[in-house]
């Protein structure tokens, strides 16, 4: 009897190693799918002389990986990003998602990042506190600009980013990033950590994710109100402190209530278009009309609850629809990578979509712009000065 317990504790110890060596890439893998693998995508030959190639949104400080390495898996990481010519990637803060997560009807009762934090063997905070999971995020994306030996930078201020314009122009191998929030539950319901998130870099935030929370109601949240007395105070706040609004995922009334709250040219970092692609998940024409008016900016996904297809095709086709709509200075990419989406391909793959534009009709100074100049001067009017 004894000798069989002490197999039984032998295999259980084995099994729970097995878990945590492999568990946390498995989900990462499984997550994050490229379906259609290309290695060498043909390029216009300028295509490595686009001066800045800037993306809104991406995932990858969710996962366990070492972002200065190349990986055979998942869409972003900075050797990756050099080989795409790639100046700008913002990195998002996930720090809660419901168990089977859809786009028309969430809880918040179930918190899926917990778990993976666990499988991650992140520190016990992050088990049990959305707010110190996000702040870990936020040090992760300082710990690769401080090993990457000057590659790679965080930008937080327009004093910083125009250096940064100024010294890759010198060095086509620079790659900066920017941090930004999914769903503002992470600032644990009060106003005054707000500030603390600010000290640790981030520069935009999305009011909500996939469920309501005490700020504002989500497009998937079970109630999908607006924004509360207390998210009124947060936009507010934001506003004063150029915390830029992000209201990928705000429910109908959130978006009604942030442009009637404040004039601030808001962003949407990734999305769909109605018009194009009509789910519960994208941006009606009412208001990407007042985005336009508003000099707002629309990241375009990559993925398929987006744009109703997984090739750079679907995504050109709706970054058409919203130049047309209102204006080729007001669209860029969002792309989502990393963030639990299976895409046609990598950020290598980033070529594709510049082939898939030129067929839109866009001419090269229309794609330059589309392609990050339009998110490099977003940030050059609304971020802090310094
Ligand atoms: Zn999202």
């Amino acid at each position: 009897m004894k000798l069989f317990l002490k197999y039984l504790a032998l295999i259980l110890v084995i099994a729970l190693i097995a878990f945590f060596a492999f568990a946390p890439r498995f989900i990462d893998k499984s997550n994050n799918k490229v379906t259609l693998k290309v290695d060498h995508p043909e390029k216009p030959v300028w295509y490595d002389s686009i001066p800045f190639i800037a993306d809104l949104h991406c995932d990858a400080l969710l996962w366990n990986r070492d972002n200065l390495k190349k990986h055979s898996y998942g869409h972003v990481d900075i050797p990756r990003m050099q080989e795409a010519n790639m100046a700008f990637q913002v990195f998002t803060i996930v720090s809660k998602t419901p168990r089977g997560i859809n786009i028309e009807q969430n809880s918040d009762e179930t918190d899926q990042v917990a778990l993976l934090s666990f499988a991650q063997l992140r520190s016990p905070e992050d088990w049990f506190s959305v707010k110190k999971r996000a702040l870990h995020q936020t040090k992760a994306l300082y710990q690769t600009a401080e090993k990457s030996k000057g590659n790679f930078r965080v930008i937080t201020s327009r004093f910083n980013l125009q250096q940064y314009i100024q010294d890759r122009s010198g060095n086509r191998l620079l790659t900066a990033g920017m941090l930004g929030i999914e769903g503002a539950h992470c600032l644990n319901d009060e106003l005054s950590n707000l500030k603390e998130f600010y000290d640790a870099g981030v520069r935009y935030i999305g009011l909500a994710h996939f469920f309501d929370n005490a700020w504002a109601g989500s497009a998937h949240g079970m109630v999908k109100g607006g924004l509360t007395e207390k998210g009124k105070q947060l936009v507010r706040s934001m506003d004063s402190m150029h915390v830029i609004i992000d209201i990928a995922h705000s429910s109908a009334q959130t978006i009604d209530d942030v442009f009637a709250l404040t004039n601030s040219p808001v962003i949407i970092s990734h999305t769909g278009i109605k018009g194009v692609c009509d789910n519960n998940r994208n941006l009606s024409d009412k208001h990407l009309l007042e985005m336009g008016r508003r000099n707002g900016l629309v990241g375009i996904g990559l993925w398929e609850t987006a744009v109703c297809g997984t090739d750079a095709a679907a995504t050109a086709k709706s970054i058409r629809y919203v130049a047309d709509k209102i204006g080729v200075e007001k669209v860029a990419l969002g792309s989502d990578f990393d963030g639990a989406i299976g895409t046609h391909f990598d950020v290598t793959g980033l070529p594709l979509i510049v082939n898939a534009l030129l067929k839109e009709g866009f001419s090269k100074e229309d794609i330059y712009k589309i392609m990050g100049g339009n998110v490099r001067d977003f940030l050059m009017r609304n971020l802090p000065s310094k």
